[in-house]
């Protein structure tokens, strides 16, 4: 009982969740469903009511010309009614495609929106996995929940009526079919329960196979497959996850088979039970034959709308039951506290308080009570070796993860307090696996702004990527990569870099961040660099992270990290006198710029 409850509660709460949204943009189709209910409603009782007619009269001899006006609308009454409704199905259904396309819009946004952390948490991407195919195909999205919602009504509509006129001739008719149809809604919800639980298996196996299927046809990866020769191993993984594919549905098969043929039988014994008892009635000169051919259509009608209605009621159970994942994901939990106070225009100090950090769901601790002060326009210098937690430590700067002890300050206050899209944008970070997108160049460094190409084209040369650009017919418009482009083009990863960096000064940010950018740049290329980014960010606060100590010379201050801590911090001389690790990391690298 408690679960039919929730099931039902599912459905109601999925329609208030759908239906305003839809009704408040698209009126017309809560119109024509409303029309094609009553109709559909209606149909079946144009012979059920005229049947009679026509065979009494026929038996008693009536007047030809009215016999012929019964047949005819019986012929053609019920027909000319299913034509309408059909034709405002298609209306209906003309629809799909823009409900489809808003609430896959919707989507997008919200796993946009959705906190960074999540993006790597496997629940969360379950999550998305199930909303996305919840909304669309297994469910049919709004339009199928209507169908099924718009169905219901019309059997109860429908079964209203015949349940009256039943009542009124052959009341007994009315509890033998109630039986019957008892036995086979049972007989329905367990093979619908059967359908449930294997589809739910399913999940999983989708987001694999559209990762797969994405890997293969990524060009990206194109060179790794062919020269390791990963061609078998990838399809070889598809077909192991096609057979688990398979075996749900075989399975699915195989469980539903006894229950399909026993629906068989009862349709059998109810229709034998129909004509007896009915047959029985006119006999006894109860009823007319006109009747009994009223009653042997009232019945069909009943057993068919009640079957129906069981049907949809429980195909909306299920349909809600794959849209209501949509609407969780909608309702998802906030990895991170948001506040709503302002972050004020002036110059910013950030300090890290005693900040220690574990990635969620991991154990190792990759942050040990750092404690560090950026004041405004001061340049700080990041250097450590690999996995000493250098990134870690911009990533909680720009606030994609909170410290797990301790605390960050923006002006004094817990960052958590501010308004989560102003603190961000402080921040103008260049990061190690930047990603530029299958847009256009300048596309590609406005993010959406919609500026003159003349407002781009500075940022371009202080980058250096001036005669790249010239070079090209399409200029700041020429696509990259070749996702969908002829003529995309595939820039160098010390090309993709200047984009990013261009990306970012674009931003005006009073924070920059440069990790590591120079990892795919030769060393005379990022000198050059680094050098004009100094001469560009000028008087903003800025933090470079580099393997390279060159960039060092350029900084007030530099932090050591080593296993997670701040293990050395201090200016470039303090530091080389101090004879440290970064002393240590000085003079080996030294060698390489005599
Ligand atoms: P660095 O930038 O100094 O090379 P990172 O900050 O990238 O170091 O990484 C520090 C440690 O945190 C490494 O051991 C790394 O494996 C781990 N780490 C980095 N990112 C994640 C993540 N998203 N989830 C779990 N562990 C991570």
């Amino acid at each position: 009982m408690k679960k039919k409850n929730s099931a039902m509660k599912k459905v109601a709460e999925t329609l208030a969740f759908f239906y305003p949204q839809v009704f408040r943009k698209y009126k017309g189709y809560f119109f024509v469903g409303a029309l094609k209910t009553l109709i559909d409603a209606a149909a079946p009782f144009v012979s059920i009511l005229v049947l009679p007619l026509l065979i009494d009269g026929l038996i008693n001899g009536e007047e030809k010309t009215l016999l012929l006006l019964y047949a005819a609308v019986i012929a053609l009454g019920g027909t000319f009614l299913k034509m309408i409704a059909s034709v405002l199905g298609v209306t209906m259904e003309k629809y799909d495609e823009k409900f489809q396309n808003h609430f896959s819009e919707e989507l997008s946004r919200r796993v946009m929106d959705l906190d960074f952390q999540l993006t790597e948490d496997k629940k969360a991407l379950d999550q998305i996995e199930a909303a996305r195919t919840g909304m669309s195909w297994y469910s049919g999205g709004v339009h199928g929940i209507s169908q099924s919602f718009f169905g219901i009504v019309t059997d109860l509509i429908t079964i209203l009526g015949v349940v009256v006129l039943i009542a009124l001739h052959a009341p007994l008719l009315f509890v033998l079919l109630a039986v019957l149809m008892l036995v086979t809604a049972v007989i329905n919800s367990r093979s619908n329960k059967i359908e449930a639980e294997e589809y739910a298996g399913l999940s999983k196996f989708n987001r694999i196979f559209s990762y797969l299927g994405w890997e293969i046809v990524d060009f990206r990866y194109g060179k790794d497959i062919r020269l390791y020769s990963a061609q078998d191993m990838l399809v070889g993984k598809w077909e192991f996850y096609t057979d688990g594919t398979l075996k749900r549905w075989e399975n699915k098969a195989n469980r539903q088979l006894p229950l399909t043929l026993s629906v068989t039988a009862v349709n059998i014994i109810r229709t034998l039970t129909i004509y007896f008892y009915l047959g029985v009635r006119v006999i006894l000169g109860k009823i007319t034959i006109g009747i009994f051919s009223q009653m042997c259509e009232a019945g069909n009608t009943l057993n068919n709308s009640v079957g129906n209605l069981i049907w949809r009621v429980q195909d909306i159970i299920k349909k809600t039951n794959y849209a209501y994942e949509y609407i969780v994901l909608m309702r998802y939990p906030v990895a991170i506290e948001k506040g709503e106070r302002h972050v004020a225009d002036k110059p910013h100090t950030i300090e890290f308080k005693n900040v220690d950090f574990t990635y969620p769901n991991t154990e190792v601790q990759v942050l040990k009570n750092v404690s560090l002060t950026l004041s405004a326009g001061e340049h700080l210098s990041v250097v450590g070796l690999n996995g000493a937690g250098k990134t870690t430590f911009v990533k909680l700067l720009c606030r994609l993860y909170d410290p797990t002890a301790g605390e960050i300050l923006l002006d004094g206050v817990n960052i958590s307090e501010y308004d989560y899209k102003e603190y961000m944008q402080l921040f103008s970070p260049v990061f190690q696996d930047f990603k530029l997108f299958a847009f256009s160049m300048k596309e590609n460094i406005v993010l959406g702004d919609d500026v003159e190409k003349e407002a781009v084209l500075p940022l371009v040369g202080q980058v250096g990527l001036e005669e790249k650009v010239s070079s090209m017919e399409k200029g700041l418009d020429t696509m990259l990569f070749k996702f969908y482009e002829e003529d995309g083009i595939e820039p160098s990863g010390g090309e993709q870099q200047k984009l990013a960096i261009a990306r970012a000064l674009y931003k005006k940010a009073p924070v920059v961040i440069l990790d590591e950018p120079t990892a795919a740049l030769d060393p005379v290329a990022e000198y050059d660099i680094y050098r004009q980014f100094e001469e560009l960010v000028g008087g903003k606060t800025a933090v470079y992270i580099s393997h390279r100590l060159s960039s060092c010379k350029f900084c007030d201050r530099i932090a050591v990290f080593s296993d997670g801590q701040v293990a050395e911090y201090g200016t470039h001389d303090e530091l080389l006198k101090q004879g440290g690790i970064y002393a240590e990391m000085f003079a080996a690298q030294a060698q390489y710029y005599r």
